[in-house]
């Protein structure tokens, strides 16, 4: 797959220039619009509203190169949720640390209670 330079947007003219709107790759869900962006071309326009306001609003997925919105990004292993879905999260004994199997009360290293929180 490629790797985007931005996020999906949208181009809307107004006096000042040119404003973009950026979606998430992923849910489709528009993430902002940008303040009005002057500059010669519109790949430069873009470049430059991106820089400025898209790219914070986004977290670009090590794996596939798609921009999502934090709602989309499984931000422990810096992919998007199309490609680490939150079911498939490790969890960590909180006493030892030791990786956890998504069932089981208790760690099988230290014998630690083990609290599925907010699940
Ligand atoms: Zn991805
Ligand atoms: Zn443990």
């Amino acid at each position: 797959m490629e790797d985007r330079k931005t996020a999906g947007y949208k181009v809307l003219p107004v006096a000042e220039g040119l404003c973009f709107q950026f979606f998430c790759d992923l849910s489709g869900a528009k993430a902002c619009t940008t303040q009005p962006v002057s500059a010669e071309t519109p790949e430069q326009a873009l470049a430059l509203a991106w820089d400025r306001e898209g790219r914070m609003e986004f977290n670009h997925c090590g794996n596939c190169g798609r921009w999502v919105s934090d709602a989309m990004f499984n931000a422990d292993v810096l992919e998007c949720v199309a490609c680490s879905p939150w079911e498939e999260l490790p969890r960590y004994c909180p006493r030892c640390g030791k990786k956890l199997s998504a069932a089981g009360q208790h760690c099988p290293k230290c014998g630690a209670p083990v609290r599925d929180e907010g699940r």
